[in-house]
């Protein structure tokens, strides 16, 4: 592995497929003009755009209508949220779960000051939802109910079609925060039966700073970035025609990629989880095997700080995570293992490993060879609880 990283955060980010940058080129180059724009120039750009929206529409089985462009997974929730409770002045609250992703909880939190109030809805051990509490939970001043479809920190599914099921049984639209699901299961929002799903190209090898929004075909949505007509008046902001050409090209790869996913990056975290639990003492997984992304594992050490423990990783090569990214820096535990009951202890000495299609058998084993005295240093070098 040496002069090389050994990168297994897979869910932070993903490298940009090579035939990604190919698609994207000639737009950052020859084609570099506004597709808003009355002659050809522009006009050209249509045509690609059209063809991108086509295929991201395809990775989940929507129409192409049904996709707005956005600039990222973030955007497409925080624009969700505040269109719910703003196209029905009556209704002013929100479903969510404790174990969301950072935009949701931060939008949803910011929100509560704006006289909207959430329900954030507890999870088990296993890091599950309890669907008579989620039904329950819904009112008569309810907007929208927002569950993930993977969580980000274990690769947990949650049973998304039989949660849009119960809101449409209540006449209440439901979004899916389907960031980490896209490109590593099947998603198909015709059986999903849900209003408003969430996707970020940069999850899926394509660039940072693209994403998009399904909305389902005759669904109320108010626009949350105002300005030209772009998107056909849903999303203003002059298309990144580049990035929305990359995801089209990363979403078709990644459909041809499913099987990949489920079949050699599957092997590769199961081999990964299986000799860490057997081999090093009080290591256990985090929630349990099923359901479950197949590139993803959260496991918790004994007696040691995650922090220490990514530093000593990094200095081998390898790339791995505590909790997600975006909580990263911070010394909070991982909210999702805190909602899950752990202590502390057990939040703040865990590891999340999310693999890839880049991820070779070379690499597991050399994380499986180094681990193992990766922990005694980081056992023995002044721990701080
Ligand atoms: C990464 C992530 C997001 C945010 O997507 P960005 O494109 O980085 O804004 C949202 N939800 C989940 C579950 C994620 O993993």
């Amino acid at each position: 592995m040496s002069g090389q990283i050994c990168y297994f955060d897979n869910n932070a980010t993903t490298r940009v497929a090579p035939a990604v940058v190919e698609a994207m080129l000639p737009f950052l180059t020859e084609q570099w003009g506004n597709p808003s724009s009355l002659y050809g120039f522009g006009q050209d750009l249509n045509r690609p755009l059209e063809q991108a929206r086509a295929k991201v529409a395809a990775l989940i089985n929507a129409e192409l209508t049904e996709i707005i462009f956005t600039s990222c997974g973030t955007e497409s929730i925080n624009s969700v949220l505040r269109s719910a409770v703003a196209i029905r002045p009556g209704r002013r609250h929100i479903v969510a779960t404790a174990v969301e992703h950072s935009a949701t909880l931060k939008c949803c939190r910011f929100l509560e000051t704006q006289g909207c109030s959430i329900t954030y809805l507890p999870v088990n051990a296993d890091g599950a939802l309890d669907l008579a509490l989620l039904e329950h939970s819904i009112r008569q001043d309810t907007a929208l109910v927002s569950v993930m479809s993977a969580n980000n920190e274990t690769g947990l599914l949650f049973p998304v079609a039989e949660i849009a099921a119960l809101c449409h049984e209540k006449g209440i639209p439901c979004h899916t925060d389907a960031v980490q699901m896209a490109g590593k299961l099947r998603l198909n929002v015709r059986a999903l039966g849900v209003d408003f799903l969430s996707l970020s190209a940069h999850k899926l090898h394509a660039p940072k700073g693209i994403g998009a929004l399904y909305v389902k075909s005759g669904t109320k949505y108010q626009p949350y970035l105002m300005g030209g007509g772009q998107e056909t008046g849903r999303r203003g902001g002059t298309e990144n025609v580049a990035g929305i050409v990359g995801f089209g090209r990363a979403a078709e790869l990644a459909l041809g990629n499913l099987e990949i996913q489920n079949t050699r990056v599957r092997a590769l975290r199961d081999k990964l989880e299986r000799q860490i639990l057997s081999q090093i003492p009080g290591a256990v997984r985090n929630g349990p095997s099923e359901p479950r992304l197949p590139n993803s594992t959260n496991i918790a050490f004994d007696a040691i700080e995650a922090e220490g423990l990514l530093l000593l990783l990094d200095e081998a090569g390898i790339c791995a995570s505590s909790g997600s990214a975006c909580a990263a820096g911070s010394l909070d535990p991982s909210h999702v293992l805190t909602a899950m009951g752990f202590g502390a202890a057990r939040a703040r000495g865990s590891i999340r490993f999310s693999l890839g299609i880049d991820s070779t058998e070379a690499e597991v084993d050399y994380v499986l060879k180094v681990l193992p005295g990766l922990l005694r240093k980081c056992n023995g070098s002044g721990q701080t609880t």
